[in-house]
């Protein structure tokens, strides 16, 4: 990020989240991209460093280190080590679902879960998509019944789910009126545990193109019973809720999207200056600069707008229209940047052990998860036109 974006108090948090990456990462995340999964110790070595559940208050077990730069360190550390997968992994946990029960969660809820956010002992995953219902939640047709006791029968199936093989629980959208399944009030959200739940079955990892090594599953709930204290919040609020949560989410993805943006820029300027063609450094030649202004000046620009929506969020109020915006700029300037990052490196920018390639792969997420780019348009015309 530009300079003065990130205080003295960050320089010591910095330290330790490179050391983890240097010692706990880095060696070890080509075999786990070729597994499609890194392991369970990386979450407890996470936890060991105060990674995990940054948010969650010492009352809690945590370090309530609420001001957002905290987790783009975490980031931009991954991001540097070209472990963007482990970035993603962390990010569900801590943007999605632990908003979910800071926000919504009752005393009893957040005394039970989140000491084990921190330690690691609790890996999260978010289970709102279904293979019938992505952008538009209103059609998720997993069906929670409730039992004469007061607790719930969950049965349905997800997909597309980040930690959903590796994952000791999930946050999960499911219907519970399905008369009012499309006027807002059929849902409900429910934190599901995997744990002595044999209905809870992880099922196909899905081969993604990009950022293998964290587990994207299917997900299927059969017959699982949920006790009547993982509701979050009310009953039928699950939608209102789950939109609650995607101002972080989305901004989330936005500073992700410039992070992975500024470590490509930095490598390619290496790569430039060392590779040569006819004679010259390919940093010599006009076109390379003028590509490499253009990207360092659009860089500054969503740099700016993420870091307005990181302020924002720190104060507590970024809305869902604001964090729209810093998704859909930086995740549409990321996918272009790391293409032309990409085209600088010729053919060496199509290698797979080359980090751009594998950055490549990766943003183009951006435009997709937490809502894609048409989406978001709705989100921001729909407030421009009110
Ligand atoms: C690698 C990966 C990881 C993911 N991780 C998770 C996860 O951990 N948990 C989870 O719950 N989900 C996850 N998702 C799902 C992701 O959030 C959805 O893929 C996304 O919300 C889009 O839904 P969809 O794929 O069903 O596309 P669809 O909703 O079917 O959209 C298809 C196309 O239609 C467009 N479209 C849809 N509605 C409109 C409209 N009203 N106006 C204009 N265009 C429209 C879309 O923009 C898109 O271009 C993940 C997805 C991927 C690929």
């Amino acid at each position: 990020m530009f300079s003065g974006f990130y205080e003295e108090i960050h320089d010591e948090f910095r330290e330790v989240v490179r050391e983890f990456v240097t010692r706990e990462v880095a060696p070890h995340y080509k075999q786990w991209d070729e597994a499609h999964l890194m392991p369970r110790s990386l979450w407890e070595a996470a936890a060991e460093n105060g990674l995990l559940g940054l948010a969650v208050g010492e009352d809690h077990g945590g370090m309530g280190l609420t001001d957002y730069r905290f987790r783009m360190i975490i980031d931009e550390e991954l991001a540097r080590a070209d472990a963007l997968a482990v970035a993603l992994a962390f990010h569900l946990h801590d943007d999605w679902v632990l908003p979910a029960v800071l926000q919504f969660g009752t005393e009893e809820q957040k005394q039970t879960w989140l000491p084990r956010f921190v330690d690691g002992s609790f890996v999260t995953s978010v289970a709102f998509t279904e293979p019938g219902a992505g952008s538009d939640l209103r059609g998720v047709r997993t069906k929670a019944e409730k039992n004469d006791d007061g607790s719930w029968r969950l049965n349905g199936q997800k997909t597309f789910i980040g930690n959903g093989i590796s994952g000791d629980g999930s946050l999960v959208l499911a219907l519970t009126d399905p008369d009012k399944a499309h006027t807002g009030g059929g849902h409900s959200l429910f934190l599901v545990e995997k744990q002595d739940n044999p209905g809870y079955k992880p099922g196909r990892q899905l081969p993604k193109m990009g950022l293998r090594a964290s587990d994207t599953a299917e997900l299927f709930f059969d017959d699982v019973h949920v006790p009547a204290a993982n509701l979050i919040g009310e009953e039928g609020r699950g939608l209102e809720y789950a939109k609650a949560i995607l101002p972080q989410g989305r901004l989330a993805v936005a500073a992700a999207a410039v992070v992975v943006a500024e470590v490509s820029l930095h490598q390619t300027l290496d790569y430039v200056r060392d590779r040569r063609a006819f004679g010259h450094a390919v940093a010599e030649f006009q076109n390379t600069r003028f590509q490499l202004a253009e990207l360092s000046s659009g860089l500054e620009a969503a740099q700016r707008q993420v870091a307005a929506a990181v302020e924002q969020f720190n104060a507590g109020d970024l809305n869902l229209v604001a964090a729209s915006r810093a998704k859909l700029h930086a995740g549409d300037f990321a996918k272009g940047a790391v293409d032309t990052c990409l085209q600088l490196h010729g053919g060496y920018g199509y290698i797979l052990e080359y980090p751009v390639a594998q950055a490549y792969l990766a943003v183009r997420l951006l435009t997709i998860f937490g809502g894609t780019n048409e989406i978001l348009k709705e989100t921001i015309a729909k407030d421009l036109l009110s």
